[in-house]
């Protein structure tokens, strides 16, 4: 685990399966077999897309964590 990891937490009762996020951080973000999005690993790179991904839900269903510390990134 880098200083840069985070973890990536959604909240799949509050998605409404959009797919934004997949879109925009395809490879830490699918969409299940349920249609709702779901992480792809349990840590990622902070990155401008999983950011981008967090913010523009539009339900705010994702949010990021610092791995290192648990403080909360984004939204
Ligand atoms: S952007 Fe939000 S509502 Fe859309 S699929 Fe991703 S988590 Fe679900």
């Amino acid at each position: 685990m880098s200083a840069g990891d985070v973890v990536v937490r959604v909240d799949r009762g509050r998605c409404v399966g959009t797919g934004l996020c997949a879109a925009t951080a395809p490879g830490d973000l699918a969409l299940g077999a349920d249609g709702r999005a779901e992480a792809r690993r349990a840590t990622s790179s902070a990155g401008d897309d999983l950011t981008e991904a967090a913010e523009l839900c539009p339900v705010e269903a994702i949010t990021l964590f610092s791995a290192a510390d648990g403080r909360r990134l984004a939204p």
